[in-house]
């Protein structure tokens, strides 16, 4: 009876391996090399030659990368917008001023003349309110208004004709030097009234006259 003999050759050192069972010559052959002198030299030496990866970019990397510099010049800046003019002064065109040399009157006493249509002429507008004189500006400033009317030289700038005016016709109007107020009751929104006669009926001097157009 004939023995088979399985061999294995190192192919590193070049050392034969020999047995009759081939489980035997196997682990034999695990044994050789994982001593093997010259595989170990072998497998060093490949390690120091293979060339070293490329360094994986950091994920945890803390410092940011630095800002690219640019040499492209600055952005114009473009010219503010010139303001917006200012808005013309509401109510329309003024001919008549609030100063002068009419200093020597006295306070006048009410009620408005309600016939002052027919004694008195214009004597100008004021931001396109009409103005009936006669008019001395500071101290005597007329009648204002078309149908809503106030004596200013009655009107002594109580407010109760600002305060019940249920559309807003009045606003307040600067007029120093005047012996009965330094402020007067100005319609300049005349064209909103609704005729109410509230302002007429609360005026204490009675400086007020509303006329309904028609
Ligand atoms: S009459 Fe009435 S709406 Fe006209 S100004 Fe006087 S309070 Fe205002």
């Amino acid at each position: 009876m004939s023995t088979t003999v399985t061999e294995y050759v190192c192919q590193d050192c070049g050392t034969l391996l020999r047995h009759t069972n081939p489980t035997t010559l196997e682990s034999m052959r695990d044994v050789h090399n994982q001593l093997c002198i010259v595989k170990r030299q072998k497998t060093m030496a490949a390690q120091v030659a293979a060339p070293k990866p490329a360094a994986a970019p950091s994920t945890t990397a803390k410092t940011p990368p630095a800002a690219t510099t640019t040499t492209a010049p600055a952005a114009a800046i473009p010219p503010a917008p010139a303001p917006a003019p200012a808005a013309p002064a509401a109510g329309g065109t003024t001919t008549i001023s609030l100063t002068g040399t009419g200093t020597s009157y006295g306070k006048a006493e009410g009620p408005i003349d309600a016939k002052f249509k027919e004694k008195r002429q214009a004597a100008g507008t004021y931001q396109g309110i009409k103005v009936w004189g006669p008019i001395d500006p500071p101290g005597q400033l007329g009648i204002w208004g078309q149908e809503v009317c106030i004596d200013f030289d009655i009107c002594v700038a109580d407010g109760a004709c600002i305060e019940a005016c249920p559309v807003n016709v009045y606003e307040w109007l600067e007029t120093p030097g005047h012996p009965a107020s330094d402020k007067k009751a100005f319609m300049i929104r005349e064209k909103d009234c609704i005729f109410c006669m509230a302002c007429e009926n609360v005026c204490p001097p009675q400086a007020v006259k509303i006329f309904q157009k028609g």
